[in-house]
């Protein structure tokens, strides 16, 4: 024990606040809490992937500009591999842009309640976090939206699309006003797109100052594998090369992206089965008496209204059922987020809502 608490090396002065991403892993049957896939990859991926692996260089350091696997990418979603930037996870992804457009003097926009990281990975590279509100019913408002850009200059906007932890799908009326405003980067977080019935995707232009990021947790069966991309014009991704560190990208996870990326239509059928479960999900909670935020994701925001949203996901912990605790945070009281499982799973979850709450 000697010496552990002793000696205390004081950390950078802006970092002191920070409180750091916390989301437990407790011991449970049905676990709903963070929007994975319930469902591992296909067996056939597994096995090519396996075969592939002998043949990998151990010796040798990996394709630097992960090519193939840019190429594979690209491919996939008809545009150029100059577009396509891909790091370990998308928020390694978030990182780099916000390190390349962001870090220090520089202000990042956001519009609460989001993805939390976006304004800690802001603050952890130096800069300066503007906190737009949404309204109540967590739609954006254009107005809201205006302001902060007029009142701040923001040099990096996040929208997300579906938002997490709402779920709610932006218009793409509302990255379209962001554009006409703005003089900084606009990133649309597009973790979870693919559950959606749009993307920005379709808004990308060499002129526009608009990125889209993506990544394989969500809905590839593949969050243990770390792996996310974003698209943009190819000016931006030249400008995350020279900022990423060297070889970021590992040879057995490049391999993984190409291969997963030859099982686009067991992936599609999933994410089929996830938007019907979803459904489903929905449908059956809004009989309950619960408030359910409408859904273009693969996981529900829903806050019960006859007991305390705390009490119920301590309840359906004691059934060993785990949700994401939402209750405690800003914007969010009394608030649960249910990622879909496989339909035994949202059985489960039904069920013990049912025991709960009637
Ligand atoms: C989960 C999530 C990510 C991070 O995904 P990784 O690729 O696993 O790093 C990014 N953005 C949003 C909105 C998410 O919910």
């Amino acid at each position: 024990m000697l010496g552990s608490l002793g000696l205390v090396i004081p950390v950078r002065d802006d970092l002191r606040v920070l409180e750091g991403y916390h989301s437990p892993q407790v011991d449970v049957d049905v676990r709903l809490n963070t929007n994975e896939s319930p469902l591992s990859p296909p067996d056939a991926f597994r096995d090519a992937l396996a075969a592939e692996l002998s043949r990998i260089e151990w010796h040798r350091y990996p394709d630097r500009a992960a090519t193939e696997l840019r190429r594979a990418i690209a491919d996939w979603h008809g545009v150029d591999p100059s577009m396509v930037f891909a790091a370990n996870g998308s928020n390694e992804v978030l990182q780099t842009i916000l390190l390349t457009y962001a870090g220090a003097g520089r202000r990042v926009a956001t519009f609460e309640p989001t993805y939390q990281m976006h304004a800690q990975i802001a603050r952890v590279v130096g800069s300066e976090v503007v906190e737009g509100e949404r309204n109540a019913d967590f739609t954006l408002d254009p107005d809201e939206l205006r302001r902060v850009v007029d009142e701040y200059d923001p040099h990096v906007t996040f929208l997300t699309s579906p938002n997490n932890p709402t779920g709610l799908v932006e218009p793409s009326e509302r990255i379209g006003e962001l554009l006409d405003v703005t003089n900084g980067l606009v990133v649309a977080d597009e973790a979870y797109a693919q559950f959606a019935d749009w993307s920005a995707l379709e808004l990308l232009d060499d002129d526009r100052p608009l990125v889209v990021t993506r990544t394989f947790s969500k809905t590839w069966s593949m969050a243990g594998v770390r792996l996310g991309y974003a698209i943009g014009p190819a000016w931006f991704v030249d400008e995350l090369e020279k900022v990423v560190l060297p070889y970021h990208l590992d040879a057995v996870k490049q391999l993984a992206g190409r291969v997963a990326l030859r099982f686009v239509d067991d992936m599609n059928e999933r994410v089929r089965l996830i938007v019907d479960e979803r459904e489903r999900l929905s449908t059956t909670m809004r009989g309950m008496p619960i408030d359910v935020t409408p859904s273009g994701a693969n996981f529900i925001l829903f806050r019960p209204t006859s007991i305390g949203g705390r009490d119920l996901w301590q309840q359906l912990l004691d059934r060993s059922i785990l949700v994401r605790d939402c209750s405690g945070w800003p914007r969010l009281a009394d608030c649960l987020r249910v990622t879909v499982g496989t339909p035994d799973e949202n059985d489960a979850f039904i069920t013990a809502l049912k025991e709960i709450l009637t």
